[in-house]
Order: C-alpha cells, then structure tokens, then sequence
C-alpha cells in the first residue's frame, strides 16, 4: 500500500465548554485540542495502517508541538511540516449552539497554517507518494491550493490517485474561480467522497442520481456519500450502488467525523478490501468520531474500529 498525502491546514480547536451562541461575555473553554480537516484525516489514514504523510506548516510555538507529536506518534510522517518563524500555528475557537450549529472565530489564513508550500521537503515526499487527498477547504487559502495543484499534477504523472472531500462553501463553489477548482480538481478525481448537498454542487445537479451520472461519466471511478446519522452509500460502473446503514451513537461533537469516514473508506479501498465493507469501517470511523469531544480524539485504530462493528452485531463477510 503506498504512500498517502495531504496538503492543508493544521490548527488548534478551543472549545467553549458551554452551548450558547457566540463568544462576546468571558467563558471557560476547553482545548487546545490538535485540529484541521486535513491533519484529522491524515492521522486516521495512519492509524487505519495506511503510510501516511502531510504537507503543512506551524509556528515555532506550543500549539505547534503538540499537532506534530500527535501525528509523529500516530505514524504519519512528519518531515513536511515546515516550522515558520515569527507566525503562529493556526487555531480556531468554537462554540455550539443548542441546535447543533456552530460559531467560530477562526486565524487560518493568517497564520502558519496559511504558509504551507511545496518546500523541497514537501516534493521529497509528494516524490514518494502514490496518492493524494484533496479538500476543499483548501481552495480557501492561496498559498495551500497552489501547492495542492502541484501536489496533484506530480502524483497523478506518476500514475497515482487522488481522493477530493469537496468540502467547500457552496458560495465559493459557485462563484468562477472556486468552480474553475473544482472542475479541475473533479477532472483528476478517483474517489469523490461529498457528504449531504456537496454531490449537487459538486456535479451541478438537481438530483442524486443525475449528479452521481455525470459524475462517474466525468471518469471518476467511486463516490462515496456522506449522510450524517443517515449512515453512507457507495456509487461506481464496477459496483453499482451500495448502502451502509449508520452506527447508533451518542453525538457529542461532530468535528471530524467526515475526515475520519474518508480516511477509513480510501484506506480501506487501497488495501483492496470491497465497498460494503470499506463502507462498514469509514460509518464506524465516523460514529466513533461523533462519539468524542474534540477533533481529533475520535480516530480510531482498525482493531478499535473492528471491535465496535463486533459489538454492534454489524460484521460483513
Ligand atoms: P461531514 O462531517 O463531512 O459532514 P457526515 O456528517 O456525513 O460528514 O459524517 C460522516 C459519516 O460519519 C457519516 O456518513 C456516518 O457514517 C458517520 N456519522 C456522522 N454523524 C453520525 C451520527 N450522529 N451517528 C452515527 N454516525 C454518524
């Protein structure tokens, strides 16, 4: 099983540990919790087992140390991560509010995280790598999505693959230049994983199956969809479409449960293991994610993952 890499940000999360809305009265916060889409998702790929590694970057501060010993220690490789002098790690405060949503005041782009580039280590492992996972939320940040596409186009020439998480604003997709991404990113995609509304968005469709058409016409090989509580569905030429129920779970924070899922499912897909049962461990990823307070407390090893499909009565042959 080759190498799998991801470009993007790495934060800190700091919760408020009260529900309420916004942040404008003094309030007791948990944290700092290691985060970022990407960061949560690499990590998941490497304690699944997968090879594992992250282009990024972090300030020469404590918010950074604690990101880079938690990926060091989950196995992913870390010699990609740039350390730059005079800017802090990213972070992010968030708050729930009683329905589930969430406020967030965030320093990204700003930040090291905003500073990741293709530095003469990042191309040393892009080199080595067979795969790439994309995510949109990338796009948001200019310095990232360049190194991105140069991440792509290098790993794609070596007749490797790519995975893409659309998970962008669908104001950003729509406008001309995030759908120019998109598009080209789609153009070069192998497994689409798009959780509620994104397959619209994503293939300019008014329905499921019109979307997951054009889709797979485009040359994408899988979907996998993402529907929250409503559990997930596989659609691909070879497969067709399969279904997997979701896990009854207790939600408590719902922060990387989309990671966790296309980690389990990508990695489970390129150790050859078939859809119902990649889908079976990427619901159980996500479940267990959902499970725990904090972002990236809910990854789970694939023995972690085997023994909560056990004890939920759920195996597949
Ligand atoms: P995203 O975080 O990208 O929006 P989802 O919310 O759909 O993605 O979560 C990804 C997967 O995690 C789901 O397909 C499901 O398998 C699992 N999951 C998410 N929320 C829950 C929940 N409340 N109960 C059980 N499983 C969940």
């Amino acid at each position: 099983l080759g190498l799998t890499i991801t470009v993007g940000e790495i934060l800190v999360e700091i919760m408020a540990t009260t529900v309420g809305a916004g942040f404008l009265s003094p309030q007791s916060f948990v944290g700092p919790f290691p985060s970022g889409a990407p960061a949560i998702f690499i990590d998941q790929v490497a304690r699944f087992g997968g090879a594992a590694g992250i282009v990024a970057a972090v300030g020469a501060d404590d918010f950074g140390t604690i990101n880079v010993e938690r990926l060091r220690a989950d196995g992913v490789d870390v010699s990609a991560i740039a350390t730059i002098q005079g800017k802090p790690t990213g972070s992010a405060f968030v708050r729930y509010r009683p329905d589930g949503a969430r406020d967030f005041v965030f320093n990204i782009t700003h930040s090291a995280a905003g500073e990741a580039r293709m530095t003469e280590a990042a191309r040393a492992l892009v080199a080595k790598s067979g795969h790439v996972h994309v995510m949109g939320s990338a796009f948001a940040i200019p310095g990232i999505a360049a190194a991105l596409v140069e991440a792509v186009a290098t790993v794609k020439a070596r007749g490797g693959s790519v995975s893409f998480d659309p998970n962008i604003r669908k104001e950003l997709a729509q406008a001309d230049e995030g759908r120019k991404l998109v598009d080209d990113v789609l153009a070069v995609t192998d497994l689409l994983l798009p959780s509620g509304d994104e397959l619209l968005v994503a293939a300019d469709a008014a329905t499921e199956e019109a979307a997951v058409e054009r889709l797979l016409n485009l040359g994408i090989g899988e979907i996998a969809l993402k529907r929250g509580s409503a559990g997930s569905s596989h659609f691909s030429r070879q497969f067709g479409r399969v279904d997997c129920p979701a896990f009854s779970v207790e939600e408590i924070d719902p922060t990387g449960a989309g990671d966790c899922f296309g980690a389990a499912y990508l990695t489970s897909r390129r150790a050859g293991l078939a859809p119902a049962r990649a889908l079976l461990y990427a619901n159980a990823a996500g479940a267990r994610t959902v499970t725990r307070q904090g972002p990236m407390e809910g990854v789970s090893s694939r023995e972690e993952l085997d023994e909560f499909i056990a004890a939920a009565g759920r195996e597949v042959g």
